[in-house]
């Protein structure tokens, strides 16, 4: 039997997203097997002390303590920064982990932060109400005004906090005008490009210097693992990693070999909800019980330009409105027999939030409007279905509103 070479490397340059996807983390594991092993184990031998004292002494190993590094973790970074265009990446257990250690890691008492008003709802309360418990103070502005961005700064500005395309009516936030601002003023971004897919935009080619990812959605893409992923150069990757270890959002072995397994598929599944979601998005602005439909591929949004600009795809979430209140959109999507009510995008199957419903339990309607809730507002993730499907679902269940 011939040895097996460890050394058939991924650094194939000419290699596009979809082969990078499959090969990009060859010859990253002795073994033999095809599909990557997983590496089910907290810890790692080392055979020698030099070995051991050499594995305990690198940042970010492949092998030595799971909370410090995983080999399927290895894998799963590679690919992604790979998609990102980023010298490497770091592996999270959720989201949120990914945000929450990344930032923590680069702020300290008296520096100041620029956020969005608008980020993923546990984001703006790490700015909101976590950091300025430690010191750290936010100024949040108007993500679609990037002069508000220039206004915010300030001598101690260290961080500046983006998000693009956003939740609920899918604004966007001009990267290159955001980078260009803080480049020169040696002021870090973070772009949570969650919502986006590194398929669809790849905010490190556009200046930006950090890139996270709830892989929980589109990388992983099946709705069945939670995880989360930083995106950076190997020096700031340090610095997150060590403060990592100590914060302990630690990815399981399991859910990364999921997430890898997810990932060879994911220009596929980007692809097909491009077009889903543009085809659906197009269609329901003419169904005459739909008052408005809110998706940056559709020429109505008001940032259309900047869409086409910086996205290559305008990805799964589309929000729109029902003509009525409360109760017809709960119709609505009760009638529903493809999308599933539930929370979470980027994944295989179409899901909807009836954002109201979250509420309904604690705010009466007019409580809702007061907070700006629409009564009549749903969130939808297309998924890959077949689109003549989709449709006709989407069709019979606004029938049934009369
Ligand atoms: C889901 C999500 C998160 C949080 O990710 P988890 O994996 O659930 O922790 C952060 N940002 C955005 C935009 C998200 O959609």
């Amino acid at each position: 039997m011939k040895a097996t070479p460890p050394g058939k490397s991924g650094e194939n340059t000419t290699w596009r997203g979809e082969t990078r996807v499959l090969h990009g983390d060859q010859g990253m594991d002795p073994d033999t097997a095809v599909s990557a092993p997983i590496h089910y184990s907290a810890t790692f031998r080392a055979d020698t002390p030099e070995a051991f004292a050499a594995m305990a002494n690198t940042p970010r190993p492949r092998a030595f303590y799971t909370r410090y590094g995983n080999p399927v973790h290895k894998r799963t970074e590679k690919i992604i920064a790979d998609l990102e265009g980023t010298e490497t990446a770091l592996m999270m257990g959720s989201g949120m982990g990914a945000i929450t250690t990344t930032v923590l890691a680069l702020v300290a008492r008296g520096d100041h932060v620029i956020a969005q008003q608008r980020h993923y709802m546990s984001t703006s309360r790490l700015f909101e109400e976590v950091l300025p418990r430690f010191g750290v103070e936010t100024t949040t502005v108007d993500q679609t005004d990037e002069s508000a961005f220039a206004r915010a700064i300030r001598p101690e500005t260290r961080l500046i906090m983006l998000e693009t395309p956003v939740n609920p009516t899918l604004l966007l936030t001009d990267l290159a005008a955001v980078a260009a601002l803080a480049r020169p003023r040696g002021i870090l971004t973070i772009a949570d490009n969650t919502f986006a897919s590194p398929l669809n935009q790849k905010p490190h080619a556009l200046g930006i210097d950090i890139v996270v990812h709830s892989a929980t959605k589109y990388l992983g893409g099946h709705h069945d693992l939670t995880a989360g992923v930083v995106c950076c150069s190997r020096e700031l990757a340090d610095r997150i990693w060590d403060m990592h270890t100590t914060l302990g959002s630690v990815l399981s072995p399991m859910d990364a070999w999921l997430l890898l397994r997810g990932l060879r598929t994911l220009p596929l599944r980007v692809a097909r909800i491009n077009d889903n979601a543009l085809a659906l998005a197009r269609w329901l602005e003419g169904q005459p019980r739909i008052e408005r439909v809110f998706y940056p591929g559709l020429e109505s949004h008001p940032q259309y330009n900047l869409a086409r600009r910086q996205m290559t795809g305008f990805g799964a979430v589309i929000a729109f409105s029902i003509r009525g209140g409360y109760a017809d959109t709960s119709r609505f999507v009760a009638a529903l027999k493809l999308a599933t009510h539930a929370v979470s995008l980027g994944g295989v199957d179409t899901l909807i939030v009836h954002t109201a419903a979250m509420w309904s339990g604690t705010m009466t309607e007019a409580q809702m409007a007061a907070a700006g809730i629409e009564p009549n507002f749903v969130r939808m993730s297309v998924g890959i279905e077949h689109l003549d499907d989709l449709t006709a679902d989407l069709a019979q269940a606004l029938a049934q509103l009369g």
